[in-house]
């Protein structure tokens, strides 16, 4: 029988900013299930999550089993409980609500999520018109909106920026949502400068450095790979834009949210397949995807690292360590 070559993407999976909101829940949970010094049980009260932590479905089926509470809308929330807010950030109205609710918040949005907010909020005090480039209905993306509603516009495609009409062309910022494709938002940030030659944002630079190191990974396997899996579940930006990398490569790409979802006939004829993870998806499901594809048959691993990440974010007061 032939042996199969799995090209390993490298870096994949968790990034530093899904690593922390992960690990405050957990640690969260920890607290509520440890004993007290005299060894009484603790009253600490649940711990909810508004949305999904990580757009993950292992992720937060572990954590549900282990205790945590995910909610739509702070509504569904008692008055006093700790929520955590997910690593894609709120608005401040949702901040303003979880005040007036007297909500104990903890807040796991990812640091390069909030350095988005800040930027739309000096973009917007002074007194320009911000263009938004990212995908409409993302929770990031509608954080962000939330910053400063009334001067925000979403751009998602180059016809949008097209038909894009501002109250002064010289008072234009930009600013991205941080899961995009590199190669897609050059082109639209290219299109908003042309239309609107002073406009002023940092380039490329809103798309976090997992999701452009993720897309140089892929990009170095994807054209000797005659198909490509991508680790990941269908609502996580990035892991999605993975997929369309691939394809857009000239490979077949396939996002499976489980190794389960893998199934043989994708394999016909197929002797080099190339394997990534989206950032918010944990390593072990990679390795769950191998040992699907080795039970079949014999199969080699080899990596290709482009870089290694070593960005780490340290965590909020609420549950750092003494
Ligand atoms: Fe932060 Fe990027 Fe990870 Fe999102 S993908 S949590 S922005 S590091």
């Amino acid at each position: 029988m032939t042996t199969r070559t799995i090209l390993l993407a490298s870096p994949r999976s968790f990034c530093a900013g899904v690593e922390r909101a992960v690990d405050i829940v957990e640690r969260l949970l920890a607290a509520r299930s440890g004993l007290n010094q005299d060894n009484s049980h603790p009253t600490t009260p649940n711990v909810y999550v508004r949305k999904q932590i990580v757009h993950n479905t292992r992720v937060v089926d572990e954590l549900r089993e282990r205790g945590a509470i995910f909610v739509d809308e702070l509504d569904e929330v008692p008055a006093g409980a700790t929520v955590v807010f997910s690593a894609h950030g709120v608005a401040p109205v949702v901040r303003r609500d979880a005040a007036q609710r007297g909500l104990d918040v903890v807040d796991a949005t990812c640091p390069l999520v909030t350095k988005v907010h800040l930027e739309a909020r000096r973009y917007a005090a002074r007194g320009d018109t911000v263009v938004l480039i990212g995908h409409a209905g993302h929770e990031e993306v509608e954080g962000t909106l939330g910053e400063a509603p009334q001067q925000t516009v979403l751009v998602e495609t180059l016809a949008d920026v097209e038909a894009l009409e501002v109250d002064d062309p010289n008072r234009v910022s930009y600013l991205t949502q941080t899961t995009l494709a590199v190669d897609e938002t050059t082109a639209l940030i290219d299109a908003l400068r042309n239309k609107f030659p002073g406009a002023r944002g940092p380039d490329t630079a809103d798309i976090c450095y997992a999701t452009t190191n993720r897309q140089a990974a892929l990009s170095v396997i994807a054209e000797e790979a005659d198909l490509v899996l991508v680790v990941g579940s269908a609502n996580s930006s990035n892991s999605v834009r993975l997929v369309e990398l691939a394809e857009r490569n000239g490979t077949p790409a396939y996002l499976v949210d489980r190794a389960d979802d893998v199934p043989t006939a994708w394999f016909d004829d197929v002797r080099v397949v190339g394997l990534t993870a989206g950032a918010s998806a944990p390593p072990e499901l990679v390795n769950e995807v191998i040992e699907r594809i080795a039970s079949w048959g014999p199969v080699q691993v080899i990596e290709h690292e482009v870089t290694r990440e070593t960005v780490r974010f340290t965590l909020p007061p609420a549950v750092r360590p003494a």
